[in-house]
């Protein structure tokens, strides 16, 4: 039974493509009604950082995805942008707003061939979701004159956790950020603090997984460490809080998050 309409997603990012030229589009037909998208933001200054900011690999997992199109909406309209007291506009950004079209309407995890895609990407190419993701990606290693992704957010929530955490997936000689979202995200929501998350150490709300950890399976945060070298935050808000408190933790990990990453390279 469909919850939501894709077809609302596609208007607004269709919408905020018109509103800046500095905004571009990549296109891939999943089939007619889900069409999949990814959006890049040039930043005046070529050379500035490029952020990767992707939502909806889990599709019972809105939240993520009212967030990245908040951030397209913001980066293409300066009246939106004012509502963040951030300088989002200094940044490239690559923006994969709604993974798994099918799952969002459906409100489910896994895409309508029942695979949870977040553990496909050992071969991103055999699945037409995953292959887009990758082609995105390795898109940015010629589309500007600095194609490293300097940080990767990956938006998802869980339906278990009472409180707010995330996965920080670095290498050993990185040093973490972690800490420092979840400093911030504490002023708006609760965090987790239970001592273990899906059998892995839960550090006050950080859960670290350092160089090329593999007991989470072929997920995108892997890919993105191994094959793309980018540092990468996966970020899990509560289910069970409301929808706009869940949007704003989010978009507050993201603003922390880069502005602590630009500090630490
Ligand atoms: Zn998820």
């Amino acid at each position: 039974m469909k919850v939501r309409n894709y077809a609302n997603v596609v208007t607004r990012i269709l919408a905020a493509l018109k509103k800046s030229e500095r905004l571009s589009i990549w296109y891939r037909s999943l089939s007619q009604a889900y069409p999949l998208y990814c959006l890049h933001y040039a930043a005046k200054h070529t050379d500035a950082a490029l952020i990767y900011v992707c939502a909806g690999i889990h599709g019972d997992e809105p939240a993520g995805v009212e967030c990245a199109i908040r951030l397209i909406e913001s980066l293409a309209d300066k009246e939106q942008s004012n509502l963040y007291p951030f300088p989002l506009d200094e940044y490239n950004w690559l923006i994969s707003p709604c993974d798994n079209p099918y799952g969002y309407e459906h409100d489910i995890r896994e895409n309508a061939a029942g695979l949870d895609l977040n553990r496909m990407f050992q071969h991103p190419c055999r699945y037409t979701e995953t292959a887009f993701i990758s082609e995105s990606l390795l898109r940015t290693q010629d589309h500007n004159d600095n194609p490293e992704v300097h940080l990767a957010l990956d938006l998802h929530e869980d339906r278990d956790s009472s409180g707010f955490y995330l996965w920080e997936r670095r290498a050993s000689t990185t040093l973490p950020i972690g800490n420092e979202v979840v400093l911030q995200i504490g002023h708006v929501c609760p965090i987790n603090q239970k001592a273990v998350i899906e059998d892995h150490q839960n550090d006050n709300g950080v859960i670290t997984l350092l160089d090329s950890v593999t007991t989470k399976g072929w997920t995108r945060g892997r890919y993105l460490a191994e094959q793309i070298n980018a540092r990468c935050l996966i970020l899990e808000t509560p289910t069970a809080l409301d929808l706009d408190t869940r949007v704003k933790t989010h978009m507050l990990s993201i603003q922390t998050a880069v502005k602590h990453a630009m500090k630490s390279h």
